[in-house]
């Protein structure tokens, strides 16, 4: 059984399904993988006992008949997922030693799925970046040029994949960090619709933006990933009491009657490489019998500046139960409560999430409030409204996923601006509530970039549908970095 074969999420269900390995063979194999590779820094906490003790359960439940379509195959959580007696870092010092004493409703469904959890993957520290540089513990490379960033904030979730350490992985998307490291790793990603997975066990960055969604190398392994952790929860008040669509099935379904709305007003300045990558894509579309349209959207350039605004506001609300007293780490010897929070906090936060717990202060104070937070939501409201109206006459829209494709490690760090502009064409879906997908669509400069489709609420079946379908015409999801897997 060649490597290709397993290294996607269908591919290894398949060979489980067909007896052609067991899942402790498949897990032992990725552990010594991870094993080999510790320069990429794609894990935080590698659960290797746990895993063979899961992938032994899962060929027991295989046995029985009792098997789901992902019982057995290997995946990575980022680790911003409570996971009972692992600990939970959120990628900061903070919680550095941390044990979540619960799971997370995206954990419990995936060990009920029989998947097989290899580990807590890295990420930018409470998952406020785009380059996986903002980690506690150091940034992780990308697979394809491991003098680039692999993206972020799900960073090291889709490091794994593109190495071949893992076939699938979950990641969670507040501004674009799903979509953005799955382009700059060539790989799928997936964030679902605003309520569609649960948040419960999943520690918050900014409530009303975060969603946790699949990544993997095709729209058929996004779609076997969502269909386990889809579905409303009790447990989180704003998961949607709407029965889970059934999402693998999607990927078969017929993409012609499906119009597809272009912005290319949105992407003129892009570089002429990457500008070929959206013709081309279009193309491909056109060529499966969907309908390409222009179209417009005028409020969503404001996005990025109302996002930074709301996001680091949420924060600093999220973000100030970290005091030193309910969780993880404290100061040494505080002379006054006031030392306490300020010492810890202080050694605790790098220095991104104390910008952002900052401006959030500061957006939320009396007198600013009405200049700052209160339009940013009103900014919000208009792009969220001028989605629903598009979505009136589009099924989908097709923008890039990014403005470049990945860049140098440490080319931004010291840019925070230019590092919140990688976001410009992800942000307004998190704002509006709407799913978005990636998928890889060319190469500029040797490196992978991805096309993004934005659908309506609770159409993750029309994007899956047309991925599926764009990859059955195309072959840059089967492309793979040197060495990959081995
Ligand atoms: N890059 C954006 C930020 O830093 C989005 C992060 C995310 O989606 N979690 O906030």
């Amino acid at each position: 059984m060649s490597r290709e074969e397993i290294d996607t999420v269908a591919g290894a269900a398949a060979a489980l399904e067909a007896g052609a390995l067991s899942s402790r063979e498949l897990v032992t194999e990725r552990l010594a993988a991870i094993d080999r590779d510790p320069a990429l820094n794609a894990f935080i906490t590698v659960t290797a006992e746990r895993a063979l003790a899961a992938a032994d359960a899962a060929d027991r439940r295989r046995r029985d008949g009792e098997a789901t379509a992902l019982t057995g195959v290997p995946i990575a959580l980022k680790d911003i997922f409570c996971t009972r007696d692992v600990r939970t870092t959120a990628g900061s010092r903070i919680l550095q030693d941390w044990i979540a004493p619960y799971d997370a409703t995206v954990t419990e469904r995936l060990d009920a799925a029989g998947a097989v959890s290899l580990g807590k993957t890295n990420m930018d520290e409470f998952a406020m970046g785009s380059s996986g540089e903002n980690s506690h513990f150091g940034a992780t490379l990308n697979p394809w040029d491991r003098t680039r960033v692999p993206g972020g904030s799900s960073s090291g979730s889709a490091a794994a994949i593109a190495a071949g350490l893992v076939p699938g992985a979950i990641g969670t998307d507040t501004g674009g960090s799903i979509r953005q490291p799955a382009a700059f790793c060539g790989l799928t990603g997936l964030k679902p619709t605003y309520g569609r997975v649960s948040r419960w066990g999943m520690i918050a960055f900014a409530s009303s933006l975060d969603q946790a969604g699949p990544l993997g190398h095709s729209a058929e392994d996004v779609a076997l990933l969502l269909d386990a952790i889809a579905g409303f929860d009790p447990r989180d008040s704003t998961s949607v009491d709407r029965p889970a669509e059934r999402y693998a099935d999607a990927c078969g379904m017929a993409v012609t009657p499906f119009t597809v709305g272009i912005p290319e007003h949105l992407f003129e300045a892009l570089s002429p490489a990457l500008a070929g990558v959206i013709d081309e894509a279009r193309a491909v579309l056109e060529g499966l019998g969907v309908r390409c349209v222009p179209m417009r959207l005028d409020h969503a350039s404001s996005g990025v500046a109302a996002y930074y605004v709301i996001a680091p506001a949420e924060a600093s609300t999220n973000l100030s139960r970290f005091d030193g007293v309910r969780f993880g780490h404290r100061c040494e010897a505080p002379t006054s409560i006031d030392d306490l929070y300020a010492r810890t906090r202080a050694e605790g936060f790098g220095a991104e999430v104390k910008r952002r717990i900052l401006t959030g202060t500061y957006a939320l104070s009396v007198g600013y409030y009405e200049a700052y937070y209160r339009r940013a939501q009103r900014v919000r409201r208009l792009i969220r409204d001028e989605f629903l109206a598009a979505f009136g006459s589009v099924d989908a829209i097709l923008t890039p996923t990014t403005p470049t494709p990945a860049f140098p490690l440490g080319d931004k760090t010291d840019d925070p601006v230019a590092m919140y502009l990688q976001d410009v064409f992800t942000i307004p879906a998190n704002l509006a509530g709407i799913p978005g997908l990636s998928m890889p669509a060319g190469r500029v400069e040797g490196l992978p970039v991805g096309v993004q489709l934005l659908g309506t609420h609770f159409a993750e079946r029309t994007l899956i549908a047309l991925a599926a379908a764009f990859q059955r015409e195309t072959d840059h999801h089967l492309q793979r970095p040197a060495g990959a897997g081995s």
